[in-house]
């Protein structure tokens, strides 16, 4: 078995090394999940549930183990890693374990349309799927990777978390919580390794839950395609920003500057072009050049240290000085940053501020992933609706206006899984809504009634034999009888169609 050296991007440190877990030992630890599932579907939701609320106050009190383990294999600042890694599992725990039983709840039904159905009482009822692989990326290793498990384990699953090679710390660290917490030998299991692991994972369990890059998201469909199991993709984006010339310039020009370098702009959702209408577009550069140009970089030390921290992923920094220089190269200008910037071991991108950009360039139409903020004059709104549609890409978008109504109708006009009005990102937060993208940005959601219903199977029940007085067992089912069912429905459905309209 080899392993693994996982190294802190922001001092180039070796901080451990973990197993590189081969097809034999995935293998291993889907049989012990297979075994330990019944048991914990058999639990129930209250003793489900229990294990959460203990793993939020866990989380609690192990704070700064938490964060310190999301700072440094990420490399991302104290805040990044408090906000989003660890803000969100100490929601996202407190939340499925509060509301999982009622979004799984039986459902039960009559259904009249049909004299045959007269009495007959439906059921819903949902059941776990099994084993269920979750494989996330590296830029939030709790959000994206362990958040996803916390639905798929309320729901009675077993849960094999498949981290990014790049940081299995953490996931490593919400083994041992959930262990310590109460959780049942094998329920939740974390396979350290690299993509063959991964391929591995796809091979063995019944629902993949993947959250990566548009490119392995196909990979991955493809074979779960070959073995007929859900997949669930949250893939890449490249969030267009939309700034109205009745914004307001300082909150669009500070969301815009926070919104594409938190994180150093290694999230999903983060603002990746804007799109600014002309009689505002001299002021909301100006003023998103001030806030860029007084961000602080470099290795985190703590809170309050570094707005921007590292690029976690080696091959990401290439990636980002590539679209930055085909940006410069294609006629735009960095008004501030442009350049990797060394720091030691570190491995940093200065925070960048580019204009005259256009369509032909790969900032604006592939993900870049990094902090670089492409700006774009338009004519009016609906030249940047058009460009904002523009893309391959629909995760999500965000418009500035004072006008809350106007901002909601343009919201309607975007491709997009999700839109924020005068805000970007914070919806990742609204738990009870699903969060998904469109185009090559995925397939499904997560969060809501459908984040938990993903992970069960649906099991309709017909049951016959109540109110026997009222039941039909025979029906004379003639083409006459449909006739009659067909205007039945017209003058019932048509006729309240009518009135609304
Ligand atoms: P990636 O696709 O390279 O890897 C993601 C995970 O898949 C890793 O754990 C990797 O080991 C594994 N993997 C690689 N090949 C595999 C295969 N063939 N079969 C199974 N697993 C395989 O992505 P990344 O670079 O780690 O993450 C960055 C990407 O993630 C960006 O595109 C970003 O937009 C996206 N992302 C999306 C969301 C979202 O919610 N939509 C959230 C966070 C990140």
């Amino acid at each position: 078995m080899g392993t693994i050296a996982v190294a802190n991007p922001a001092t180039g440190a070796t901080l451990a090394e973990v197993p590189l877990m081969d097809a034999a030992q995935v293998a291993e630890l889907h049989s012990r999940a297979r075994a330990a599932q019944p048991a914990w579907q058999e639990l129930g939701f209250a003793a489900r549930a229990a294990v959460m609320w203990r793993a939020q106050r866990w989380l609690l009190e192990n704070t700064q183990r938490v964060i310190d383990t999301v700072v440094a294999e990420t490399g991302k600042t104290y805040e990044d890693a408090q906000l989003t890694d660890f803000g969100y599992s100490v929601q996202a725990l407190g939340f499925w374990a509060a509301h999982s039983e009622r979004y799984l709840a039986d459902e039960r039904s009559h259904y009249w349309g049909n004299p045959v159905l007269a009495g007959k009482r439906l059921v819903l009822r949902r059941v776990p799927l099994g084993v269920v692989g979750v494989i996330g990326p590296w830029n939030f290793p709790l959000v994206n990777g362990f958040g996803d498990c916390i639905p798929a384990l309320m729901a009675g699953n077993a849960v094999i978390l498949k981290p990014s090679e790049v940081t299995p710390l953490s996931a490593l660290l919400m083994a041992e919580m959930l262990s310590a917490c109460g959780m049942p030998d094998g329920v939740f299991q974390v396979a350290t390794g690299d993509a063959q692991t991964g391929v591995a994972l796809v091979a063995r369990v019944d629902c993949v839950m993947f959250t990566g890059s548009t490119r392995t998201g196909r990979a991955v469909a493809v074979a779960a395609a070959e073995r007929l199991i859900p997949c669930h993709l949250e893939l890449g984006g490249n969030d267009a920003m939309i700034v109205c010339a009745d914004a307001d310039i300082e909150k669009a020009a500070n969301a815009a500057a926070y919104y594409a370098m938190n994180n150093s702009g290694q999230v999903c959702i983060s603002v990746e072009r804007v799109y600014v209408e002309a009689p505002v577009y001299d002021e909301f550069v100006r003023r998103v050049v001030e806030k860029v140009r007084a961000l602080r970089q470099g290795p985190p030390a703590g809170p309050g240290s570094v707005e921007l921290g590292a690029i976690t992923f080696p091959p990401q920094f290439e990636t980002i000085d590539a679209h930055v220089r085909d940006a410069l190269e294609r006629g735009a200008r960095a008004l501030v940053g442009g350049h990797g910037r060394g720091s030691g071991d570190g491995r940093f991108y200065e925070p960048t501020v580019l204009v005259d950009v256009d369509h032909t360039m790969l900032t604006m139409r592939e993900e870049t992933f990094g902090p670089v903020l492409p700006i774009m004059r338009v004519a009016d709104i609906d030249e940047a609706v058009r460009l904002a549609n523009d893309s391959d890409y629909g995760l999500q978008a965000s418009v500035f206006t004072r006008d809350a109504p106007r901002g909601e109708r343009l919201a309607r006009r975007l491709e997009v899984g999700a839109v924020c009005v005068n805000a970007a990102q914070i919806n990742y937060f609204a738990l009870n809504l699903p969060m998904g993208g469109w185009k090559r940005s995925g397939l499904g959601t997560r969060h809501g009634a459908e984040g938990i219903r993903k992970y069960c199977h649906t099991q309709s029940i017909l049951v016959s034999g109540f109110g026997l007085r009222r039941e039909l067992f025979m029906f004379p089912y003639s083409a006459r009888v449909t006739r009659l069912l067909a205007r039945l429905q017209r003058t019932v459905y048509g006729r309240r169609a009518r009135l609304r309209g």
